[in-house]
């Protein structure tokens, strides 16, 4: 679909983990078509204040395209950002214009054995949206959803991808937190759980969203396992 400018309404918020981190619901006006592919983004934008000139940000979109006249985005808080700290006053009933569907980062054709998702806080967004979107299409592929959080309250979405991965045995979840409290599973970063849990690089892509520091990582330690820049996919988000 052509990205387009559309007015939607923010009908639920909910509060995220610990580090202020909001998942909206958007609904679109009875009767808006409003088609994405599963990992695409939007932009919102963001009006003029006294503040600053009205700015445009580009957003995950957080939930898959069959789930019909809404999209879900997953946002943190920026320490002075214009946007996140102008959506942060929302409430639910106001009105957000989107511009969109935009963005290449999407499930790359033909699927190879393997999916390995990794990301961090809110890059989760757009495998939220892949994963329900392959597992519902029966995809024929073994899909990882390496998931790294610096609290053990912030794993975004944690009984929503453990009831899906009980659901369907070709989804795993490895999850890791880097500042545990009481958290007695993994703890290392995410470019080590792909060394630990991926150990072949045969017939499988990768796919890394959230900051440029971890892809960095994340990326490097994929090539020196065996990856080839061909089979690693990603989004950074600064
Ligand atoms: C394709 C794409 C998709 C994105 N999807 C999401 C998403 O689903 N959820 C989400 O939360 N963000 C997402 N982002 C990031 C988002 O667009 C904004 O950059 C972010 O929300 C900060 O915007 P801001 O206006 O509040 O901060 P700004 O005013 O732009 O920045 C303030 C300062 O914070 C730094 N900064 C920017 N982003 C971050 C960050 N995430 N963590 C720490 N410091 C940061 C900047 O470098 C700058 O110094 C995405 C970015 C891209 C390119």
């Amino acid at each position: 679909m052509k990205a387009g400018i559309f007015t939607t309404t923010i009908e639920k918020i909910v509060d995220m983990g610990v580090q202020e981190t909001r998942h909206f619901k958007l609904t679109f006006d009875p009767g808006t078509v409003y088609d994405f592919e599963a990992g695409q983004f939007l932009n919102i934008l963001i009006p003029e204040t006294p503040e600053h000139k009205a700015i445009k940000r580009p957003y995950s979109i957080a939930s898959p395209p069959v789930w019909k006249g809404y999209v879900v985005l997953c946002w943190k808080r920026v320490a002075g950002g214009i946007a996140t700290n102008y959506l942060w006053t929302l409430k639910e009933g106001d009105k957000l214009t989107i511009q969109g569907p935009l963005g290449r980062f999407t499930p790359r054709t033909p699927l190879p054995q393997s999916i390995i998702y990794v990301s961090t806080g809110t890059g989760i967004a757009p495998f939220r949206s892949m994963i329900h979107t392959l597992l519902a299409q029966n995809a024929p592929c073994e899909i990882w959803n390496i998931f790294g959080n610096r609290y053990d309250e912030d794993i975004l979405y944690k009984e929503e991808f453990e009831a899906l991965a009980a659901k369907y045995p070709r989804f795993k979840n490895v999850f890791t937190v880097s500042r545990p409290k009481t958290w007695k599973g993994e703890t290392q970063y995410v470019q080590f759980m792909l060394k630990k849990y991926i150990p072949d690089p045969k017939d499988k892509h990768v796919y890394i969203c959230g900051l440029t520091s971890m892809i960095n990582e994340v990326q490097k330690t994929a090539l020196e396992m065996g990856f080839t820049k061909e089979q690693i996919f990603f989004e950074k988000y600064d």
